[in-house]
């Protein structure tokens, strides 16, 4: 089926009618730059524990839209906006009570939310254009989804990797649909962070170690939310109260303050989770957890990784007052909760006399059959 410019045209507002906030169509293919560069990232590792990034037939699929469906002709790349809630750097970094989760992670889980629209929006497209084929995305696939965006002119990636719109700034969540029908393209994004480096300077853990390169084994947003292991010494003091990802690349970005408010909020409606109470996410046992984050994507992490972050946000906070809790969370039948209490209760002693707390690890070690707990234990010991 051929597809003019006013039927596109049609398909594009069928999509805001459908709360997506940008649409825009591209071929199904990836520049040799972009490609290039997920090579060298892969190469050098800095996909980190993502093994499936690496994995060979996923990598050459990430490369090639066109083997995700037969007959692909055209890739549509949506994006659905949210507010963010005032947000400051200090408060990500200050002691504090307060766990501080990624804006877009407020409300409902994007996934459900995205995918749900999609869905709705492909049936009036099989309406509008007839029998085709088509298939929605939302993170689910092996799709490089901001190098697609800046070829359909969605935005281009920023030196953080993610992708902005000059209006609209990156405040969004991306979602792709592939479908055999040949639409005309819009033009590529043009590039407008100039000799803008705000977000590499402001990256707490440097991870941004190149323009264009985010390093996933020092990002916040990739230890918190996919790394399920015991977080390198290193960076747990430089991850401040952030329990579930992290904005700061974006909260600098001067795009995002000239970025008009949007006028419908899909994803973060409810923000039941800005600034929760660190501890009151400590008492969560295994269904308190599964309850408290039912439809939130912070239920992806799970409870041992998620409370792992919390232990560290609470070592962070310089607050006397997590002792208590702390102290019960070295008992967690979660060796990573039981490792990152005590990193925590040892970084909070520092302010004050450790000599009790050394006596309750010394007791501790003679129970723990944990090689990584242990480790966290020797650590400790070994400082006096
Ligand atoms: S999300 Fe945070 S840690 Fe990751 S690159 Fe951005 S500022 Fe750095
Ligand atoms: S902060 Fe500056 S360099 Fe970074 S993405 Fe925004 S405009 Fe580009």
């Amino acid at each position: 089926m051929k597809v003019d410019n006013d039927l596109r045209e049609s398909i594009r507002e069928c999509a805001y009618q459908h709360g997506f906030d940008l649409c825009h169509f591209s071929l199904p293919k990836i520049a040799s730059q972009d490609r290039k560069a997920l090579d060298n990232w892969v190469d050098l590792n800095m996909h980190a524990d993502m093994a499936w990034m690496a994995e060979k037939s996923r990598l050459e699929r990430r490369k090639d839209p066109d083997s995700m469906m037969d007959d692909v002709q055209t890739v549509i790349s949506l994006a659905m906006r949210h507010a963010p809630s005032p947000y400051s750097l200090e408060q990500a970094n200050s002691s504090s009570t307060k766990g501080n989760i990624a804006s877009y992670a407020h409300g409902v889980d994007y996934h459900d939310v995205m995918k749900k629209h999609l869905k709705a929006l492909a049936r009036d497209w099989d309406v509008l254009l007839g029998e085709h084929e088509q298939r929605v995305y939302v993170d689910t696939a092996p799709v490089l989804e901001h190098a697609l965006a800046a070829s359909a002119g969605l935005g281009w990636q920023g030196k953080h990797t993610l992708t902005i719109h000059r209006q609209q700034g990156s405040w969004m969540m991306l979602g792709e649909l592939f479908t055999s029908v040949k639409i005309p393209v819009d033009s590529p994004a043009s590039e407008h962070c100039g000799s803008c480096t705000a977000c590499i300077d402001i990256c707490p853990t440097r991870a941004i170690v190149a323009p264009y390169v985010v390093d996933a084994n020092l990002c916040i947003s990739y230890l918190t939310i996919e790394y399920k292991g015991f977080i390198p010494y290193k960076l747990r003091s430089l991850m401040g109260n952030r329990i579930y990802g992290c904005d700061d690349c974006q909260a600098i970005c001067p795009w995002n303050n000239k970025a008009e408010t949007p006028d419908t909020d899909l994803l973060t409606p409810r923000g039941e989770n800005i600034l929760p109470e660190l501890a009151m996410l400590l008492h969560l046992d295994e269904q308190g957890f599964r309850e408290r984050f039912r439809k939130s994507p912070v239920k992806r992490t799970g409870r041992a990784a998620f409370l792992r972050n919390v232990c560290i946000a609470m070592g962070n906070s310089g607050n006397m007052e997590f002792v208590p809790l702390l102290l019960k969370a070295l008992h967690d039948v979660e060796p990573l909760i039981r490792g990152h209490a005590i990193w925590a209760l040892a970084t909070l002693h520092t302010l004050q006399n450790i000599d009790g707390f050394i006596e309750e690890l010394i007791e501790l070690k003679k129970k723990e059959e944990n090689n990584d707990v242990l480790k966290e234990i020797e650590a400790i010991l070994s400082l006096k």
